[in-house]
């Protein structure tokens, strides 16, 4: 039925979400009409009049939407994945407009706080216990990181720079990093305590780069194993939660050595994720999967039966004008409107 319901509504959709401006909840800043499915910025005043522009996606989530508000409508793509489909959830967004506020939460994290992954993984055991009479459900995690077309894994317990390889997972039940740890859970605890490892082994790189969450991907996959207990047919899903690095434009001519190199691979990597989506989207028969670790790693989750859902975040600043275009104009791209 979830997966009906959401052939309907095809497989790439795109949702924007913009936050409230920080310490002006009030203020709108650079947004007019928010919509259900549409949303207006005010490119430039002119005699007292402002020239607006709109753009349409799937959904619009305006500053004051909660992250429970945001959830609902992903709630059905996550249940999909118990019924053996493959989905990738995305946060896009320049630095600061919210991607990991949608995917994780604040950092005080509340019972109202919490962000995307924890809702789908308590989603998902909630739906699996529910089902536990017809199918046995085995539920497992893995926390990777790409920075500068390097995959590495969050959940080790010692402190590794390892590079891990991408694999072909037909040959090894739908894990295509091997080597990465993977973590069966069973509750929400768990859950927490990973994504705090996961943080945790994130900001040990970042005291020597400082705040490198903004230029790497994060991605959180949660697998699922389903085998229906009378027939012993068996089934498997997985879910990719992806808080992409920060997509800003970084002046070449203003950065050198290591931000140039990382601009370039971040640049590179977004550029061929938005080249998959929009070839898939206009349904073309070659999707260029190989052109960055970050689309070679969530091959099997795009296209084909896979669902994708693309969060584009923007910021209300007028300073951010610029920004929210080239992140509304990579949106519309990818969208099947
Ligand atoms: P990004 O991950 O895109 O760099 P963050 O998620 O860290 O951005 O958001 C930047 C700041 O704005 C954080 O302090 C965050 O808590 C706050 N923020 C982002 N989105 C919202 C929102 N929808 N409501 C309230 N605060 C938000
Ligand atoms: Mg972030």
């Amino acid at each position: 039925l979830y997966n009906q319901m959401q052939d309907l509504k095809g497989n790439i959709r795109v949702y924007c979400r913009v936050r409230p401006l920080v310490g002006q909840p009030n203020n709108p800043g650079i947004i007019r009409n928010v919509e259900e499915d549409s949303i207006s910025l005010i490119m430039a005043s002119k005699n007292g009049k402002e020239v607006k522009k709109t753009f349409t996606f799937n959904k619009v989530f305006g500053p004051s939407a909660t992250q429970g508000e945001v959830f609902s409508d992903t709630q059905p793509l996550i249940r999909s994945v118990l019924d053996g489909f493959n989905v990738c959830i995305f946060a896009y967004g320049q630095t600061g407009s919210g991607k990991t506020h949608t995917m994780s939460g604040p950092n005080n994290l509340t019972e109202e706080t919490v962000g995307v992954n924890y809702r789908a993984l308590r989603d998902l055991f909630y739906l699996s216990e529910q089902r536990k009479e017809t199918i046995h459900y085995d539920i497992s995690v893995q926390m990777l990181e790409i920075y500068n077309e390097q995959v590495r894994d969050l959940l080790m317990t010692e402190t590794s720079n390892k590079r891990l390889e991408i694999r072909n997972s037909s040959h090894n039940n739908g894990i295509n990093v091997p080597d990465a740890n993977l973590v069966p859970v069973s509750s929400t605890a768990d859950v927490l305590n990973l994504m705090n490892l996961g943080q945790k082994n994130r900001a040990v790189s970042a005291t020597a780069m400082n705040d490198r969450s903004s230029r790497s991907h994060s991605c959180l996959t949660v697998h699922v194993q389903g085998r229906e207990l009378t027939s012993g047919n068996s089934l498997r899903g997985c879910i990719h939660l992806v808080d992409l690095a920060g997509s800003e434009r970084v002046d070449k001519s203003e950065v050198i050595g290591d931000r140039l190199k990382e601009a370039q691979h971040i640049n590179k990597s977004l550029s061929a994720l938005g080249d998959v989506i929009a070839s898939l989207a206009q349904k073309q028969s070659h999707v260029p999967y190989r052109n960055s670790k970050l689309t070679q790693l969530l091959q099997d989750s795009l296209g084909g039966q896979a669902k994708t859902l693309m969060f584009v975040h923007i910021s209300p600043e007028p300073e951010a004008l610029g920004e929210s275009i080239s992140t509304l104009k990579f949106a519309e791209r990818v969208s099947t409107i």
